[in-house]
């Protein structure tokens, strides 16, 4: 395939080359000019480069271009390098002294003509525009990147502000929860109420407080539910809590379960963002019981004003002054009471120091209320001031802690007391001497008694057994005389009745011979088993037992005591036989004999059912010749029981009797316990 060309009718390239090129230039946009010689003459511009450098050709050509041309520096040194080497360059030039930068964009070739240089075309462009562009586009692209960049920064401190916010309400939201735990953990009760009063927030503390819980109480009227009354109008409160934002003071309620208590409010007002009243926090602090004690304690302060103004003793509360070496050498009265000066003779020493009222006061005192100020320890005691002449009963105690020199003074002027007691200890004295000489005459006279007691005794008892031979003779010859004598009736009567008489006056005799012989009869002592001398004492009256039919009950085990057997078997014969013999008519006798042991001692109870004995007369019955019968009655001397006491007595005992008259007696004996060991005293002194 043949390539056609364009356009068959244009005439030939070659032409007219030269008017061709020329057209070409002069047509060109691009400013184009041609240079020769060693000084580079402008020999060619085309209006393009007429209209760069804003000069007309006339004025161009024929001058260098050195001189036109702005970015030349490099430019002549290229040009010289494209004549010498004939070959084409490009540069680009900066003009330095406009003040945004211009660039200079050079394209420079030979012209040969017939291998001969001609001169030099020069093509110039000045890119001071585009560069202008660029700048401008990289300035904005810098500005757009700066803008990005703080964009960019703008973004990220948004988001690390987002950050910190987020983490920041994490915190607060934690804060707030911490918060109303700890709210809830306080002991107070807490609420929290708008100010239409309805309830916000009511803690735990108000849960057990009121007993109403949270759900219950949420929502309301905090005032109707308490049954609240203020100490003053509630309008008063409400102001003060507008104008200083709290107000505090004592409320009355009422619990849930009807109590009332009385408590501390202490009551914050919370404001809105604008300020306006929101509601009301109130920390509130049950002091009932605070309230109670405190009350109790005023009611025990104005009891001890009372007690302080009334008592008869004095009272002081005194400041100790010690030295410097701690030594107490003073004190002054910070409080006395209104006896003080009755006791002491003190007048208006409060505030005085004890040194100022009484000069020379002794020194005992210092120190007695300076241990009691240093040791806390109370003191009581009795002594004289000599210095005002009055005896004191004092107590005295520390009022506070250790550092307190304070003492307590209770008073009481015993001067008149000590001296009746030295009146008193000199009579004793004087009476304790008296005791003391009349104590030996006593002693003397007793035993002239004794001395004369027993020679009385010898004299009764041998008179005693000096009528027992008349009153044998007696009985002897009547019985003679009713035998061998012849008598009428009315003779031996009289006989028989001698002989009754002297029959009673020998019992009488022997009985008292009995009694006699025990005050001066040697009673040893043994340890002796009352089961077998019970048993030998029924055994000896098992006859009279018999005749009578009685029931006699022995409730053993019957324990051992310490006695001498021959008046042991004498006193439980004597009260058997009573037992016996003083029987209510038609009843069989019943006797219960029984013991019992307490702290050594082993009593023994003879009981019947007899007549009993009225109780004025159960101690006499136990002296000589006391009888509360005639013989026709009950036969007896009336020395029995005297004997058993006697008998008892020398043997270290006691004697008795329970009785009511009808009902039966019980007579008792009370002897030693038999003791276990070795030892065992033979016998007890004679009785006088
Ligand atoms: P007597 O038995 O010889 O009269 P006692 O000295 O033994 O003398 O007793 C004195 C008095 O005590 C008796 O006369 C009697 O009145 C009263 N008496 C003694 N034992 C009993 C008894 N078991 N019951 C009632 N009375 C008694």
């Amino acid at each position: 395939m043949s390539v056609k060309p364009t356009d068959v009718s244009a005439p030939p390239l070659t032409a007219d080359l030269p008017g061709l090129c020329l057209a070409i230039t002069e047509h060109a946009p691009l400013p184009i000019a041609t240079v020769d010689g060693a000084t580079h003459i402008l020999r060619y511009v085309n209006p393009a480069f007429c209209h760069l450098m804003e000069m007309s050709r006339e004025e161009l050509l024929g001058k260098a271009i050195s001189e036109i041309l702005p970015a030349k520096d490099q430019c002549m040194t290229l040009l010289d390098q494209v004549y010498r080497q004939k070959k084409s360059i490009s540069h680009i030039e900066q003009e330095k002294d406009k003040p945004h930068p211009v660039f200079w964009s050079y394209l420079m070739w030979p012209v040969v003509a017939n291998e001969l240089l001609v001169g030099v075309m020069i093509q110039v462009t000045e890119t001071a525009k585009l560069h202008g562009d660029t700048v401008a586009v990289n300035e904005a692209l810098m500005i757009g990147s700066l803008r990005q960049h703080e964009l960019t920064e703008a973004a990220e401190n948004l988001n690390a502000q987002l950050l910190r916010e987020m983490t920041e309400r994490q915190k607060m939201e934690l804060l707030l929860s911490e918060r109303a735990r700890l709210l809830d953990l306080s002991n107070d009760a807490i609420i929290v109420r708008n100010f239409e009063g309805e309830i916000i927030y009511w803690n735990h503390g108000a849960e057990e407080l009121y007993g109403w819980s949270r759900e219950e109480a949420v929502g309301q009227v905090i005032h109707s539910l308490l049954q609240t009354q203020f100490p003053t109008d509630l309008k008063h409160i409400t102001e003060e809590l507008n104008r200083n934002g709290r107000w505090t003071g004592e409320l009355k309620q009422t619990k849930r379960n009807g109590q009332h208590i009385i408590v501390l409010a202490r009551k914050s007002l919370d404001r809105d963002a604008r300020g306006n009243p929101a509601g009301v926090l109130e920390s509130i602090t049950d002091i009932t019981e605070r309230m109670r004690v405190k009350e109790a304690l005023r009611a025990s302060e104005e009891r001890y004003r009372t007690l302080f103004n009334s008592i008869d003793e004095g009272f002081c509360v005194i400041d100790m002054i010690f030295d410097q070496h701690q030594k107490p050498v003073d004190y002054r009265f910070l409080e006395v009471n209104p006896s003080f000066e009755k006791q002491t003779g003190l007048p208006d020493a409060t505030g005085h120091c004890i040194s100022e009222l009484v000069p020379g006061f002794e020194t005992l005192w210092f120190e007695l209320y300076g241990k009691v100020a240093l040791t806390g320890e109370p003191v009581r005691l009795a002594a004289e001031a000599k210095a005002m002449g009055r005896w004191f009963d004092v107590f005295a105690f520390r009022l506070g802690g250790p550092e307190s020199r304070k003492v307590a003074v209770l008073i009481n002027n015993i001067t008149e007391r000590m001296l009746t007691e030295e009146s008193l200890r000199t009579s004793r004295a004087e009476i304790s001497h008296h005791a003391e000489v009349l104590e030996t005459q006593v002693v003397d006279r007793t035993v002239k008694l004794g001395d004369s007691i027993r020679s009385l005794e010898s004299l009764n008892y041998t008179m005693a057994h000096d009528l027992r031979a008349p009153i044998r003779a007696m009985m002897s010859f009547t019985a003679a005389m009713v035998e061998d004598v012849p008598l009428d009736d009315t003779g031996k009567m009289y006989a028989e009745k001698i002989n009754r008489a002297a029959q009673r006056m020998d019992q009488l005799v022997t009985d008292l011979l009995a009694y006699g012989e025990l005050s001066h009869i040697p009673f040893p002592l043994r340890s002796l088993d009352l089961g077998t001398q019970v048993e030998a004492c029924l055994k000896e009256n098992a006859p009279r037992i018999e005749a009578l039919q009685a029931r006699i009950e022995v409730r053993e085990p019957l324990p051992t005591v310490s006695a001498s057997e021959t008046p042991l078997q004498q006193i439980l014969s004597n009260l058997l036989l009573n037992a016996l013999k003083f029987s209510r008519p038609g009843v069989t006798p019943q006797v219960i004999i029984r013991a019992e042991t307490r702290a050594g001692v082993v009593r023994l109870w003879v009981e019947d059912n007899g007549i009993g004995i009225e109780p004025q007369y159960q101690e006499r019955i136990f002296g000589v010749f006391q009888r509360l019968h005639t013989t026709q009655e009950y036969p007896g001397t009336g020395v029995g029981l005297a004997i058993v006491k006697r008998a008892v007595e020398r043997m270290g005992g006691r004697v008795g009797v329970e009785s009511e008259l009808g009902k039966g007696s019980r007579f008792w004996i009370e002897l030693p316990a038999a003791k276990a060991g070795p030892f065992f005293p033979s016998t007890l002194p004679t009785a006088i």
